[in-house]
């Protein structure tokens, strides 16, 4: 019997693709109901409390009332995450999402500024997001979180500071800002707009969590800040190697000392196939490296006791680690070169 689990459910509609996404979604919804009654059928396969739900994807408010409908049939966890697209919500979904026990709110908005949201596929406004914002807090929200993408055409450090000072006036428990990275596969792969470069991308880095901090919402993880008690516990699991089960099409588990993930494939999922695909065995050789590479991207980085390995000595050498007692964390550099890092360790 397994305590504190994570639950991770995968909603794989959208309504349009986003030029820079790689995730596992399609875009048409007619299936909603049918999806719903599969993730049910493989949530009974798991006898596991757990303590975090999150339903991501894809975009699991394209689904409307059915999802209002799934999660009420979730286990109603302590943290219960459903992401957002601010193109999808209405007052009366955010209420029944309220009511169905989801209690914190994660809006895919990415940037505030118009002519950035055009340039990366999104189907909203900036506008659309602070109604959406509003329509939330008005809702019953009170730990919201907002995704703002960094490193996006057209950005500059005028343009972002525009939209950091609408996040500063909204004043959300959460954000998360990752910069963007050109998947493959994506239109964004094939037809590559001007982006700013490492050195440009670093300085909204640092422009940007500058003024994170000045807001009230302390750093807990590279790309991820929040005010004290509102960190996502959610995914601080994935990076404390704590145990998650995913369900839906693509999702992916680490539980019981294995690893295992859906088939990326609607049609299959669907009709009952695809599940628990790729099982492998996780050893302590590969857990250990893991600990260090998923534990050092929080701030307050890991607790390790035992001869540090060779690579934590080099890179705490180079500035990159700093060692006290048995705790090693990031320097403030090393955040800055954590890919870096984490590289020693992959
Ligand atoms: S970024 Fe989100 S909304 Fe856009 S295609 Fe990907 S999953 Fe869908």
């Amino acid at each position: 019997m397994m305590s504190s689990v994570g639950l991770y459910v995968h909603i794989p509609f959208c309504l349009r693709k986003c030029s820079y996404c790689d995730f596992y979604s399609v875009t048409e919804r007619g299936r909603a109901s049918k999806y719903r009654a599969a993730l049910l059928e493989e949530l009974a396969e798991y006898s596991c409390r757990f303590d975090t739900v999150f339903v991501g994807g894809g975009t699991p408010t394209a689904m409307g009332e059915e999802l209002a409908l799934l999660c009420r049939s979730l286990p109603k966890a302590e943290e219960f995450t459903v992401e957002a697209n601010p193109g999808t919500l209405t007052p009366e979904l955010l209420r029944d999402l309220r009511a169905a026990g989801v209690n914190r709110l994660s809006l895919g908005v990415q940037s505030f500024v118009d002519s950035e949201l055009a340039a990366l596929g999104r189907i909203h406004s900036a506008a659309q997001a602070e109604e959406a914002f509003f329509m939330a807090r008005e809702a019953g929200f009170d730990n919201i979180n907002i995704d703002l993408m960094l490193a996006v055409p057209g950005q500059t450090a005028e343009s972002l500071g525009r939209s950091l000072a609408r996040i500063r006036a909204l004043s959300p428990e959460h954000v998360s800002a990752y910069s963007l990275i050109i998947e493959e596969g994506t239109p964004f792969y094939e037809n590559t707009p001007d982006l700013p470069d490492e050195d440009e991308e670093r300085d909204l880095y640092h422009q940007a969590r500058e003024a994170f901090e000045a807001m009230g919402l302390g750093q807990y993880e590279i790309s991820n800040f929040a005010r004290s008690g509102c960190e996502c516990r959610h995914n601080l699991k994935y990076w404390s190697g704590g145990e998650y089960v995913g369900i839906g099409a693509a999702a992916a588990s680490f539980c019981g000392g294995e690893r295992y993930k859906n088939a990326p494939d609607l049609d299959l999922y669907l009709a009952g196939g695809g599940r628990k695909i790729e099982r492998e065995a996780v050893d302590e050789d590969e857990l250990l490296r893991e600990k260090f590479w998923l534990g050092l991207r929080k701030t307050g980085g890991v607790e390790y006791f035992g001869e540090f390995p060779d690579e934590v000595e080099r890179l705490a050498a180079q500035g990159l680690l700093e060692i006290r007692g048995n705790r090693l964390r990031l320097t403030r550099r090393g955040l800055d070169l954590a890919n870096i890092v984490f590289a020693e360790f992959v």
